[in-house]
């Protein structure tokens, strides 16, 4: 904290401004910076932030640089991963942000299946690297999102049933902390830092690079979603609710309720048209594949079935364009303990009356080997949980559908309200009461994170997140 920086901050970010920061070799960008608005804007188009600095660093050395230098200078920080986070946490207003976009490097040891992934790579990145070899990890199903901000805050994904969430597949982090300190997190390193970090967010310090365990996967799997009308949605859900809850773990599912999106896949007269969709993935063999997603496919006469074998790499970009950034995103989030008749009913009802055709409602069934872990073992919570669900308003710019269709996602989320319990906090919007940061972990994992917050950033550096206060 006491390193000497020269600098001339400016406090008009309109003006050019002339920055330095001490042993930093990356790129400081300004309010006078022509491609400024490029590097303050984030995937969600409805957040327009403009910070003081950001800071792209080139690597480990240059974060540890940035956050001293933020705390000589007493700035807010905001720490940009993918951008992906659609509370927009990645930028900040005034402060700086300390902007890992230029570290995706990701490195791959495929006799011992670990990978190395720099803190700001993306989902895509990692697929890319790690299939070269079929293997992979728990990641998201959109590739652009960004691989930090996913894994801190747990990781769920079409492997997670068979291979764990994102975080029960982390062996490690180099961490750059408050005061500037690069630790490195493990089970046998500062081991209360690395559980909180499996679930935790971004509350704990600057994560220049994960290590991660890899599985044997595709690299051709079978996969692809089933398309149904939505008047078939109450029927088909039903079935799906009592198919999943004996589904052998290797089936993932997330079900989409919206319109079908006009992807090239989906044939043009199918486009647009109401629909509840279940995207499948089977992480084994293809033939066991074959067989035991039969019965949901024969379920009844599908618009359109799209399952089959695939590479495992296209599979986990096929939703990339139906979530582009720039657009406005309103989200609702919760866990689901039960599909009742009931709950299926609400679902039903609310799930097809958005404004927007790009509005849409995604469930992921958890469960798995998501369950088997302890709850308490990492900072992940609500483990028993069967669905997470996201209520997601999306309108491009220009459109007049936000007010409609965030009133939308509000009215349907009071409307689980008996059927909800606990949320996933990387699904959590900016505009949530903070008490759903606790509800995201329960009291006692709470509790424990708020410890581990105390111990490692007492003065709340890193708060620009969902935040966990210290003591
Ligand atoms: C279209 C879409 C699809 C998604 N799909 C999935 C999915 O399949 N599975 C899933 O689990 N989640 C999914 N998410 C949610 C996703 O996990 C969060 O949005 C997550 O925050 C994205 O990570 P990021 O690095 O892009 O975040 P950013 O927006 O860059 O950062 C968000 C926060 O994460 C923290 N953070 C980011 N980078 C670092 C770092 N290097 N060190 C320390 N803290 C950091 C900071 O607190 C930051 O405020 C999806 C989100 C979107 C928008």
């Amino acid at each position: 904290m006491t390193t000497p920086m020269t600098t001339e901050v400016g406090l008009r970010i309109a003006q050019p401004t002339v920055v330095k920061i001490d042993g930093f070799r990356g790129r400081l960008i300004t309010g006078g910076d022509t491609d400024y608005d490029i590097a303050r804007a984030v995937w969600n188009g409805a957040i327009d932030r403009r910070p003081r600095l950001i800071a792209r660093c080139s690597g480990t050395a240059d974060v540890v640089a940035a956050v001293r230098f933020a705390r000589d200078q007493d700035l807010e920080i905001a720490i940009r991963g993918g951008g992906h986070n659609v509370a927009g946490t990645a930028v900040c207003n005034d402060g700086i942000v300390i902007d890992l976009s230029a570290m995706r490097g990701v490195r791959v040891d495929p006799v011992h299946r670990r990978a190395w992934v720099q803190g700001g790579a993306l989902w895509g990145d990692v697929d890319h690297e790690t299939q070269a070899h079929g293997l992979a990890t728990t990641g998201g199903i959109v590739s652009h999102t960004g691989v930090a901000g996913l894994t801190l805050g747990g990781g769920v994904g079409w492997l997670m049933r068979k291979h764990g969430l994102t975080v029960d597949n982390l062996l490690a982090v180099e961490i750059v902390t408050a005061d500037g300190e690069l630790l490195r997190a493990s089970e046998d390193q500062h081991p209360d830092l690395f559980w909180a970090l499996r679930g935790g967010g971004g509350n704990f310090g600057v994560v220049t690079s994960f290590e991660f365990r890899l599985h044997p996967v595709g690299p051709t799997v079978l996969a692809g979603p089933i398309l149904w009308d939505a008047s078939d949605a109450a029927e088909v859900l039903r079935f799906y609710r009592d198919f999943v809850r004996d589904a052998p773990e290797e089936i993932g599912t997330v079900v989409r309720f919206g319109t079908a999106p006009p992807l090239p896949v989906i044939p043009e007269h199918l486009h647009w048209r109401p629909v509840v969709m279940v995207g499948t993935c089977y992480a084994g063999p293809i033939e066991d594949g074959e067989r035991a997603l039969r019965p949901l496919r024969a379920s009844r006469p599908p618009l359109l079935d799209l399952v089959g074998p695939r590479p495992y790499v296209d599979f986990q970009s096929a939703l990339d364009s139906t979530v582009l950034h720039g657009w406005n995103y309103y989200w609702k989030s919760t866990h689901l303990p039960q599909l009742s008749d009931e709950l299926i009913d609400v679902l039903v009802d609310h799930a097809f009356s958005c404004s927007s055709p790009r509005s849409y409602v995604a469930m992921f069934h958890l469960k798995g080997a998501v369950s088997l872990v302890a709850e308490g073992e990492t900072a992940f919570g609500n483990r028993q949980a069967s669905h997470a669900i996201t209520l997601d308003g999306v309108w491009r710019p220009g459109e007049n559908f936000g007010d409609r269709d965030t009133a939308w996602t509000r009215q349907f989320f009071t409307a689980l309200g008996c059927f909800r319990e606990g949320v996933y906090v990387n699904f959590l919007g900016g505009d949530e009461d903070p008490d759903r940061v606790r509800e995201a972990y329960g009291d006692a994992v709470y509790q424990r994170l708020v410890d581990v917050k105390t111990t490692y950033d007492p003065a709340n550096v890193f708060h620009y997140n969902q935040n966990i206060r210290p003591r």
